[in-house]
């Protein structure tokens, strides 16, 4: 048993130059050559990212002897045959201060296995070890380790060896090691803990009685028992940050640090609310994706894009979810769960890609689009995570309303749990429409046509109106608009994306260009709205503004205010059918 494990060692070998060692022993190397490649990107992010472009030095040894190691592709080596055991040593540079890469330096060490751990090509499923190595020296003597992965020797939170059934596993546990902060909960009986790195003031208590709720409803949700036997929030605070990738067991999560609950606290801030949301996220992510997952990911083809046309209901609907847990379990009360749900609908309608690209097109192009965006993705992208939750919206109020409240998206959910996510099972690209038609004995072709495959505006107005709610626009109707979402520049207003059809664009500005004056007066980015909110539509101004170093003048005709902020209001008196609908709804 034991000849067949990989064994990988891990070491922070110079956290002042960013570099992690990385060892990798195979015991029956390929006799033909065994060939080794680090993934080209790491599952859940579905863009490639090409880790191995941060390997700085490999080499490949066989008892005490070195071994020719071959590069036959980006990032594939082969080494020439030998008798086992091989070894292979690396250094890899860890500067990528992300949830998706590696981060090394004086005060903490984080990796995610895609970016260190060489696959061994042919032996993928055999069980590895881990030796996760101290850096030297004595500062670094209170420096523990958090992860999910499973111990083999090493104690609670320390530095030795822990373990992994096979390839796929050892890379679904991202590691944390340094000083950071720990607490811990139970959910349902399952053990969680959460360790924050990083500078901050948190309110422990607070936020581990507010993780345990969230946690339990998304558990009870699917069904006790929970599919994990313990689970670790990884937390990095910075500044300003937001971000999160979801594994098996453990997320890692980027925060601003005024986003968490201090001591003291009474409300909900805006930036508590969205830290609560990416955790339920993150969460709802241990099922609908880790284990119900799409059948173009298993398994993951670690080389090269995975192509499914099923994200929207991957992350849209955990999108969805994300949210709807908040109002359910009680953390956000019904207004502020209106408020995030009207800003969805602003967003999405806000872009005109929307018109362009169906989420199962956005879906099947993350890889160049949604996660490569430029400066005219609103123009031609539609985001399967805020229209897909708008979708899961949409296909939860349908359901209730078509069978009158006797199912739900839940059912649907809890389905696809029981007939895939447990089993092991891929989803198949039409299996949630297949899954969903049989659960609730609707025929609902017709609103996946439209609200998957094409690009037609999802009937919301008609749907929120069942549930009690009334969806309003909120621009006034002399509101006049430049076409274009612009953003501070220390000269004047840069122009961040210039929408199609909007006067920025007729007049001829782009993204990019500096505005500096307007009418012959200087313009700031607090000064805009004031400035055009003197004029009516058809006014025309005279623009100033830098693109690149050549300045440029412009007469820009205003228009009619583009697509307004919506808002999400409490019929006055909603019927009974409604009122009951709401209440099953959103739980409250
Ligand atoms: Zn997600």
């Amino acid at each position: 048993m034991r000849a067949e494990t990989i064994h990988y060692s891990i070491l922070p070998a110079s956290p002042e130059a960013h570099l992690f060692e990385v060892i990798c022993t195979v015991d029956a190397p390929d006799p033909a050559g065994q060939r080794f490649a680090l993934p080209a990107w790491i599952p859940g992010s579905y863009m490639i990212r090409e880790f191995a472009r941060h390997i700085v030095r490999i080499e490949a040894t066989s008892r005490g002897r070195r071994v020719a190691l071959e590069k036959i592709d980006k990032h594939t080596w082969r080494a020439a045959p030998c008798a086992g055991p091989l070894t292979v040593t690396c250094e890899i540079y860890a500067w990528d201060l992300s949830v998706r890469a590696a981060h090394l330096d004086q005060t903490h060490g984080f990796f995610n296995g895609p970016s260190v751990f060489l696959r061994v090509l042919g032996q993928e499923d055999r069980p590895c070890t881990v030796d996760i190595r101290p850096p030297r020296g004595a500062r670094y003597r209170r420096w523990r380790v958090a992860t999910a992965l499973a111990r083999a020797g090493a104690r609670e939170h320390g530095f030795g060896v822990y373990r992994a059934a096979d390839y796929d596993d050892l890379i679904d546990h991202p590691v944390e090691m340094g000083t950071f902060t720990l607490a811990a909960f139970r959910a349902c009986g399952v053990p969680h803990e959460i360790a924050i790195t990083g500078v901050h003031d948190a309110d422990l208590a607070r936020l581990t009685r507010d993780l345990k709720r969230v946690c339990e409803w998304h558990i009870r949700f699917f069904g006790e028992p929970a599919p994990m036997d313990r689970y670790v929030f990884l937390l990095t605070v910075v500044g300003d940050g937001y971000g999160g990738l979801e594994h098996r067991a453990s997320t890692a999560l980027l925060a601003s640090r005024a986003d968490l609950p201090y001591r003291g606290m009474k409300a909900t801030t805006e930036g508590y609310r969205r830290f609560l949301g990416l955790v339920s996220h993150e969460y709802f992510h241990t099922w609908n994706v880790k284990r119900i997952k799409p059948a173009a990911f298993a398994p993951y083809d670690l080389d090269r894009e995975n192509y499914t046309r099923l994200l929207w209901a991957f992350e849209g609907f955990t999108s969805y979810y994300d949210d709807l847990a908040l109002v359910r379990c009680g953390l956000i009360d019904a207004a502020q769960y209106r408020e995030l749900v009207a800003k969805n609908v602003t967003t999405v309608l806000a872009g005109s890609g929307r018109r362009k690209q169906s989420v199962a097109e956005s879906s099947f192009d993350a890889w160049i689009k949604y996660y490569r965006q430029d400066e005219n993705a609103p123009n031609a992208v539609a985001s399967y995570y805020v229209k897909g939750a708008l979708v899961g919206l949409a296909l939860d109020l349908t359901i209730r309303t078509r069978t009158q409240g006797r199912r739900s998206l839940d059912d649907v959910m809890r389905a696809l749990w029981r007939r895939y996510g447990k089993r092991g099972r891929g989803v198949g690209e039409r299996d949630v429409e297949r899954v969903a038609d049989a659960v609730t004995g609707l025929r609902l072709g017709a609103f996946f046509r439209d609200a998957v495959y094409g690009t037609k505006d999802l009937p919301l107005a008609r749907l929120l109106a069942q549930a009690g709610l009334d969806l309003k626009p909120q621009t006034g109707p002399d509101a006049v608009s430049l076409g274009v979402r612009t953003a501070a520049a220390p000269d004047g207003v840069k122009l961040v994306n210039v929408h199609d059809g909007g006067a920025a664009q007729a007049a001829g500005l782009s993204a990019g260009d500096v505005m500096i004056a307007v009418d012959g007066l200087r313009v700031t980015h607090d000064s805009l709205q004031s400035l055009l909110a003197r004029h009516r539509a058809g006014d025309v101004v005279q623009v100033h503004a830098f693109r690149r170093d050549e300045l440029i003048a412009r007469r820009v005709r205003l228009a009619r205010a583009g697509p307004p902020q919506y808002e999400l209001v409490d019929q006055a008196r909603p019927k009974t059918d409604s009122r009951r609908l709401r209440r099953r709804w959103l739980g409250a």
